[in-house]
């Protein structure tokens, strides 16, 4: 079958099962999604339906026992852990519920830590940060602490971590879970605003199911099954 070039990635008949104290929980039950390159799309469920778990295997943060992960044209089910590591360093910007910055470092180190790694100069990755915090209005906290900030400045500090290395994709896991409404506003504004401008491929997870007018599409989960897609 033809690769659909539009197709950034794919989940194909996807089973993951959790065995705790003797009951098998069906995470994902047969899940087919498709996304799109440039889409926005919401994962929208109650707590507990798999949403996590899909952007786990969606990333290959997490292997599914059946069926397979088409990202940007490559079965990441079958992949080596060298191999997935790569593709999320180059291609994918992860944001978290709880932020996931480091205490000790400052806003702006947050972002460049994401490229340290890398075999850019310093410079360039300096530059890349001022950019990507310009891109969230957060360059004033640059040299702040992450208790010196709010929720709200956190979060776009990690959204300026996510993007700092241009990547297709961002997956982002509850990001306002820990946001008053204004800060939701922001980071959901600026998630679509990155989408736009830079043809980013977004994909939200949320149980909240008042950020789905964000949405070119939304998947609706309930205990591990899709039941709708619009
Ligand atoms: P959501 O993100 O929608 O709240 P999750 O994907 O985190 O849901 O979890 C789906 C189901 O799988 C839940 O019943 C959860 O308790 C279970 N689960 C998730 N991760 C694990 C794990 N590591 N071990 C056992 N059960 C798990
Ligand atoms: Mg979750």
């Amino acid at each position: 079958m033809p690769v659909d070039k539009d197709t950034m990635i794919e989940a194909v008949d996807v089973n993951k099962e959790y065995r705790r104290a003797g009951a098998i929980i069906r995470a994902l039950a047969n899940v087919n999604v498709s996304i799109k390159s440039g889409e926005f799309v919401i994962v929208q469920g109650p707590t507990g339906c798999g949403k996590s778990t899909l952007l786990n295997v969606l990333s290959g943060l997490d292997l599914p026992d059946s069926g397979r992960i088409i990202f940007d044209g490559e079965n990441i089910a079958r992949a080596t852990e060298d191999r997935l590591s790569r593709i999320r360093r180059q291609k994918i910007g992860f944001v978290f519920q709880d932020f996931n910055l480091v205490p000790t470092l400052t806003c702006i180190e947050n972002v460049e830590a994401l490229l340290w790694p890398t075999v850019l100069r310093e410079k360039e990755i300096e530059n890349r940060a001022i950019a990507a915090l310009r891109d969230v209005n957060l360059l004033e906290r640059k040299d702040h602490y992450p208790v010196q900030m709010s929720g709200g400045e956190k979060q776009r500090c990690g959204l300026a971590r996510a993007i700092i290395h241009r990547p297709r994709v961002i997956l982002a896991d509850e990001p306002t879970g820990n946001l008053d409404p204004a800060s939701e506003k922001d980071v959901m504004d600026l998630l679509k605003q990155i989408n736009k401008d830079m043809e980013t491929t977004v994909i939200v997870v949320t149980h909240r199911a008042s950020l789905a007018s964000y949405a070119d599409k939304v998947v609706r989960m309930e205990k591990g099954a899709i039941v709708n897609i619009k």
